[in-house]
C-alpha cells in the first residue's frame, strides 16, 4: 500500500498508520481534526462530505468537531469504515483527492506550519502499574527483594485515578511542584520545592463508546471500547510521592502535568504488530481472561536534551511488550464494579521497564533512587531531572519497510512555582 504523498521510510506516518489529531494553523485558529501522513496533516473537516460509507455518510459531522470524542464514540465498525475511506482516497491509484489540485491545496497542511492541541476532551484520567519490571524494581528499593510486588500484584491490575485537569499535550512545559516532603526520615517534613523530580515513561490508551453505571465492560467485548493509543509522560515527584502516598497513594506527587502525544495510532494500525501476551501465572479470576492477544511490540524511548544543549541523550529503551496487564484486563477491571466509562477517558499503562537496567522507565529506577549517575551525552549526568530539561519520548512498531510510529512526547522542567 502506497500514498501519493510521498513519505520517507523513516517516517512515522505512513498510509499504514493514519494516526488522528487535533490541530489549528495561523490562518485558521479553529481545532479542526486531521490525519498524519508523512510530513502533512489531511484536514478532515475540508473533506467531510468524503466519508460516504454505510455507517459514516449520515455521521459527516464527527469530522467537523474541535475534538474526537464523538469519533469516537461510534464504535470499532465506524473506525474500520473511517480508516478504509482514508487509506482509499491516499492512495496512489485513486485519483479523487491526487488530481484535484484545488482540493489538495485546501486539504494538506504541513504539519511544521500547525499548532496541535488535546485530541480529546478527556473527563477521566485513570493511571495503572502494569509492568511488572517497575513495580519489582521500586517494590525492591522500598521495601527489600523479598517483598518487592505486593500479594494483590498478579491478581489484579493495580492502578489509581489521576487527574484529568492537568493532561496536556506534548510540547507544554511543566513547573517543578512544591510541596512537603520528609528528606530524612527522623525530622519533621519541610516545604520547598521538589528536588526528586522525575518522568515516567507510559502509553495511554482513549476509550471509545463508554459504558452505562452498573453495566461491566466483558473482557470479550473490550477491544470494541478501546479507540487508539498515545504516548505519555506521568511527571513525577518522587520526594513529594514518599512522604505522601501511604495510606491512599499518589496525589499532589502526580498531578502537576501528565504529558500526552498529540496523534492518536488505532488499534487497527497496531493490530500488525500483536505479540504474545505476558505469561501469567496464576491464572487471573475469569473476569480477566482472555486467549487473544492484545500486546503489542511497540519500541520506545526516553532521551533527555540538558539546556541550552542541542544533544539528545538516550536513557532508556524500552518496549511495551513488557507489560504484564493487558488493556483489556484494564478496562475489564476497571468497570467490574459498575464505574461507568465515557468516550475519551484515558487509561495509562503505568511506567514501562524492561529486564535489563537500559530499559527502565524512569530516573528512579536509572538511577536507582539516586544511587548512581545517568548518561545523558556531552558529558553531562543526571540523578533526577534538572530546571530546563527537556524529556523526549518516542515510539514506533516496524514493520518491513515502513515505521508505524506515534511520533513525540516532549516536555520541558520549568524552574518551582514562585509562591506568591
Ligand atoms: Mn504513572
Amino acid at each position: 500500500m502506497k500514498s501519493f504523498i510521498e513519505v520517507s521510510p523513516e517516517s512515522h506516518f505512513p498510509i499504514q498508520n493514519l494516526p488522528y489529531g487535533i490541530f489549528s494553523t495561523a490562518d485558521n485558529a479553529t481545532h479542526r481534526i486531521g490525519v498524519a501522513i508523512g510530513n502533512l496533516i489531511l484536514d478532515l473537516s475540508v473533506i467531510s462530505n468524503l466519508f460516504n460509507g454505510p455507517l459514516l455518510k449520515t455521521q459527516q459531522q464527527v469530522f467537523q468537531q474541535t475534538t474526537l470524542n464523538r469519533l469516537m464514540s461510534l464504535g470499532n465498525e465506524a473506525w474500520k469504515e473511517a480508516r478504509s475511506t482514508l487509506q482509499t482516497l491516499l492512495s496512489e491509484s485513486n485519483s479523487a483527492l491526487r488530481d484535484d489540485q484545488k482540493l489538495r491545496s485546501k486539504a494538506f497542511v504541513p504539519q511544521s506550519s500547525a499548532a496541535m492541541h488535546l485530541p480529546a476532551d478527556i473527563g477521566d484520567y485513570t493511571d495503572f502499574y502494569s509492568s511488572i519490571e517497575h513495580a519489582t524494581n521500586v517494590g525492591t528499593m522500598f521495601r527489600g527483594k523479598d517483598n518487592a510486588l505486593m500479594p494483590n500484584w498478579k491478581y489484579l491490575p493495580v492502578g489509581y485515578h489521576g487527574r484529568a485537569s492537568s493532561v496536556v499535550v506534548s510540547g507544554t512545559p511543566i513547573h517543578r511542584p512544591n510541596g512537603q516532603t520528609r528528606p530524612k526520615d527522623d525530622e519533621p517534613p519541610v516545604f520547598g520545592p521538589c528536588r526528586l523530580m522525575d518522568f515516567e515513561l507510559e502509553m495511554a490508551f482513549f476509550v471509545g463508546p463508554g459504558n452505562t453505571m452498573g453495566e461491566p465492560i466483558n473482557i470479550k467485548d473490550a477491544h470494541k471500547h478501546i479507540f487508539g493509543m498515545v504516548l505519555m509522560n506521568d511527571w513525577s515527584a518522587r520526594d513529594i510521592q514518599k512522604w505522601e502516598y501511604v495510606p491512599l497513594g499518589p496525589f499532589l506527587a502526580k498531578n502537576m502535568g501528565t504529558t500526552i502525544s498529540p496523534w492518536v495510532v488505532t488499534m487497527e494500525a497496531l493490530a500488525p504488530f500483536t505479540v504474545d501476551n505476558y505469561v501469567q501465572d496464576p491464572q487471573p479470576f475469569p473476569y480477566l481472561k482472555h486467549e487473544d492477544k492484545y500486546t503489542y511490540d511497540i519500541k520506545l524511548e526516553v532521551g533527555i536534551k540538558a539546556d541550552g544543549s542541542d544533544h539528545v541523550g538516550t536513557v532508556c529503551q524500552s518496549n511495551f511488550r513488557n507489560m504484564y496487564w493487558t488493556m483489556k484486563q484494564q478496562l475489564a477491571h476497571h468497570t467490574i464494579t459498575g464505574c461507568n466509562t465515557r468516550p475519551g477517558d484515558l487509561l495509562a499503562s503505568g511506567t514501562i521497564s524492561g529486564p535489563t537496567e537500559d530499559s527502565y522507565g524512569s530516573m528512579l529506577e536509572l538511577s536507582w533512587r539516586g544511587s548512581k549517575t545517568v548518561d545523558i551525552g556531552n558529558g553531562a549526568t543526571r540523578k533526577f531531572l534538572q530546571d530546563g530539561d527537556e524529556v523526549v519520548i518516542t515510539g514506533y512498531c516496524r514493520g518491513d519497510d515502513f515505521r508505524v510510529g506515534f511520533g513525540q512526547c516532549t516536555g520541558k522542567v520549568l524552574p518551582a512555582l514562585s509562591l506568591k
